[in-house]
């Protein structure tokens, strides 16, 4: 998807120039003299093609365009566009060689060379060739060091490879550019930040992935998995206290996302010997919450652990409209029904209930693409985005695709 935005600059650019006459795109300063472009616009090619091109007909605008280049073979623009298009279709091979045959080319300007660079970088991306596609953006950048899709690529592709700090290095970069203006910077700054940590966390080294983990929460609280990292943290380094607040952080912060700390939580209460705070948290959480049936559930777990089975019951009843399909609930149910002796009355009660269930999706989906998935991913595997999964809302629906979505 983000291959395409430099085309589409490229072609506004154009368009820009054509409509302003007078301005740039008309005349160009070439070896200390003006070339005139209106030679371009002598034939119907050039024109025709940009009208293809918004039209989305590529092979179209490919013809024309191939044909406009040769009445004006100077007009480097074209040639950039026509080894967009080739990348576009596929034929990276072509493009890159369209591209680099630019470069030698003595009357480039420094903007002109960085755009040359930008759209053979992106051609070496989309061929797979990692290196050489990070050598090429960082060429860009060297010439244009504001150059934010050279930044966002890099980033990218530094993601790709698991390259963790200089992917976050980067897009620190792309943040002083945007200053403020992109609220997604903190989250990605953030989400980046809790991978680094992660990364150091697995080889070891806990006090530098604390302080990272830390950070990644400073940066923006809404960055759920370093609260549970920071925990984990903190527990093998053996100071328990330190891991349950990094745990209980989440709920608070983040009380849709709370449940991913529950079984860590109940271990951490169990363990300081302070049991009572998970019954706490999770009523904490249902009173804030009333559709919150995850809490529900790990509550009556936790009841049922203690042989509070009517207490354990009565919260899977109360859980099971929020999500009548969920089989974790409804196997809770019989086991608490089992140990109460089946009462006929907590029978009747459960499958009237269990009689509303209807069918759901899989209920994660990224806000960005609707990309949908079982379970909840920090990163959409299809657009690549940071933290764009929210929940379909558990109400009961007859018609699965009319669920609504969470705000
Ligand atoms: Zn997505």
């Amino acid at each position: 998807m983000d291959t395409y935005l430099p085309l589409l600059a490229t072609l506004i650019a154009l368009l820009l120039g054509l409509v302003v006459g007078k301005g740039w795109e008309r005349y160009k300063l070439r070896d200390g003299r003006w070339v005139d472009r209106r030679r371009l616009r002598e034939t119907p090619h050039y024109m025709l093609g940009l009208n293809f091109l918004v039209d989305s007909q590529v092979d179209q605008a490919i013809d024309e365009l191939t044909q406009a280049a040769s009445t004006d073979p100077d007009a480097l623009e074209i040639q950039m566009i026509l080894g967009n298009l080739y990348r576009e279709k596929g034929q990276v091979a072509r493009a890159i060689s369209i591209h680099q045959a630019l470069l030698p080319r003595p009357d480039l300007t420094t903007m002109e060379h960085a755009y040359v660079l930008l759209c053979l970088g992106l051609d070496f991306r989309h061929a797979g060739f990692v290196d050489r596609a990070i050598e090429a953006f960082h060429e860009v950048l060297a010439l244009d060091a504001q150059n934010r899709y050279a930044l966002v690529n890099l980033q990218k592709l530094y993601e790709e490879q698991q390259q963790w700090n200089e992917a976050l290095q980067v897009r620190e970069r792309v943040a002083k550019i945007d200053s403020g203006r992109h609220p997604e910077d903190q989250q990605i700054l953030g989400f980046l930040r809790n991978e680094l940590g992660a990364a150091q966390q697995r080889t070891g080294n806990h006090a530098a992935a604390a302080k990272i983990l830390a950070d990644a929460i400073n940066v923006d609280s809404r960055t759920a998995p370093a609260y549970l990292n920071l925990g984990d943290v903190h527990e093998q380094q053996g100071n328990l206290p330190a891991a349950v607040e990094a745990w209980e952080g989440l709920t608070e912060a983040l009380p849709d996302r709370a449940y991913l700390a529950f079984e860590r939580l109940e271990r951490g209460y169990l363990k300081l010997g302070a049991q009572g705070r998970f019954v706490e948290r999770c009523q904490r959480l249902i009173a804030r919450n009333p559709q919150d049936w995850r809490a529900r559930l790990a509550l009556s777990r936790h009841h049922a652990a203690a042989g509070r089975h009517r207490e354990a019951f009565e919260l899977l009843l109360a859980a099971l409209p929020y999500n009548p399909h969920g089989l974790t609930i409804h196997q809770e149910a019989w086991r608490a029904l089992m140990a109460l002796s089946l009462e006929p009355e907590l029978v009747r009660r459960y499958v009237a209930l269990a009689r509303d269930a209807v069918f759901y999706l899989d209920p994660h989906v990224c806000t960005r693409c609707r990309y949908r998935s079982t379970e909840l991913l920090w990163q959409c595997p299809q657009c690549h985005e940071w933290n764009t999964f929210v929940e379909e809302r558990m109400a009961p629906a007859k018609d699965p695709t009319a669920v609504d979505m969470e705000p």
